[in-house]
């Protein structure tokens, strides 16, 4: 199962944070994860492996879009920050439409991702 984890620089520590907190699930062999350049490399930093792709505002929620949309990954644990601009807008509410598109499960933030990943 490929899972995407993309956050917002507000909350890259929360993902971090979440990440360690299910260290056993997400290193399992059966999980896949998959991130946007500047998430990988703390995730990295914090011992997981990680497939990265662009950092977000460089095209990295639209290439996650694309493989949602390919049926690569089959869910999204997007920890957003409500309180910040983001150039890349677009992307972000493309990848959001197309996991509605593709009924692919997302959570935007720790409280629905801790439901998801419970759910695995
Ligand atoms: P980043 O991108 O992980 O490269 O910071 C996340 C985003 O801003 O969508």
């Amino acid at each position: 199962m490929e899972i995407a984890i993309i956050s917002h620089d507000g909350k890259k520590a929360e993902m971090v944070q979440f990440l360690n907190e299910h260290k056993n699930l997400l290193d399992s062999k059966h999980i896949e994860l998959i991130s946007t350049g500047t998430t990988g490399t703390k995730a990295e930093k914090a011992g997981f492996k990680v497939t990265k792709v662009l950092s977000g505002p460089l095209g990295g929620d639209a290439q996650i879009a694309a493989r949602v949309a390919e049926g690569k990954t089959q869910m999204v644990l997007f920890f957003r920050d409500p309180l910040e601009k983001h150039p890349h807008e677009p992307d972000i509410f493309m990848l959001m439409r197309l996991c509605d598109v593709y009924d692919v499960p997302l959570a935007t933030n720790p409280a629905t991702a801790e439901l998801l990943i419970k759910a695995i």
